[in-house]
């Protein structure tokens, strides 16, 4: 969803989304935002993979551009330091470590019981033989097993609703995208939909249903994800938000 070229949504919205290439880092993704307030042409970065410039009063889509692409240094700059810290933080999973479950950063709590370790994340519940120092790989392989069961009702559910049906559905652990869908009508979600809210993990689903029926991301596209999810907008600036915290780490 991430990955692939962007140009969209100018006709109804006030943004512009297009993608660029950074040196070292990859592609990130530019969105452009008018903001009548604004004086002069701002740029922040948002996450490792995405950029935001404001255009202001009597400024231009391509002005926007022009701006990006000299400040282009300055962001491959913050994108590098952006970098640099997440490798350095790389935190062991252990009890009171909060990690992102259905969009909240909950800690983990257990209980030993024997051989038994029950860990509980929000609701959610597992149950393991041994314990480690470093939880990570045993949590997430656990938070797989449940997405696993739990993403494809999930799609059963929404498919009704939109009217499109996927061919098949795999849950793997991506790094770079939360959901695709390919030409031959297979989904592919990301289990760590677990860890963002109800309502932004169905929207993610509702966008690679929508992409059975328009494999591409033009208006008409859009249109019809709205038509499905009036607050997709909120939903894609929350997964921008905090991609870098919970799929790329
Ligand atoms: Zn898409």
């Amino acid at each position: 969803m991430m990955e692939e070229s962007l140009q969209l949504q100018l006709g109804f919205g006030r943004e512009f989304v297009f993608n660029r290439p950074v040196e070292r880092s990859g592609q990130v993704s530019v969105l452009l935002v008018r903001n009548a307030r604004s004086r002069r042409y701002i740029i922040r970065v948002l996450s490792e993979r995405s950029v935001r410039v404001t255009i202001p009063r009597g400024g231009t889509l391509r002005g926007g551009k022009v701006f990006f692409d000299d400040q282009h240094r300055w962001v491959s700059d913050q994108l590098d330091r952006m970098e640099r810290q997440r490798a350095r933080e790389s935190p062991l999973w252990k009890p009171g470590t909060r990690i992102w479950i259905r969009g909240k950063k909950e800690p983990i709590r257990w209980d030993r019981n024997g051989a038994e370790t029950r860990v509980k994340l929000g609701e959610i519940e597992l149950k393991f033989d041994r314990w480690e120092l470093d939880m990570r790989a045993q949590i997430e392989g656990g938070l797989r097993g449940i997405a696993r069961q739990e993403l494809p009702v999930c799609v059963d559910r929404l498919a009704n609703q939109v009217g499109l049906k996927p061919k098949g559905i795999t849950v793997r652990g991506q790094r770079t995208r939360w959901g695709s869908c390919s030409a031959s009508g297979g989904l592919s979600l990301n289990w760590r939909l677990l860890q963002v809210p109800l309502a932004v993990r169905d929207y993610v689903i509702i966008h690679e249903l929508c992409h059975l029926r328009h494999l591409n991301h033009s208006p008409r596209f859009w249109q019809l994800v709205r038509r499905h999810c009036p607050r997709y907008r909120e939903h894609e600036t929350w997964l921008r938000r905090h991609e870098d915290q919970i799929i790329r780490r």
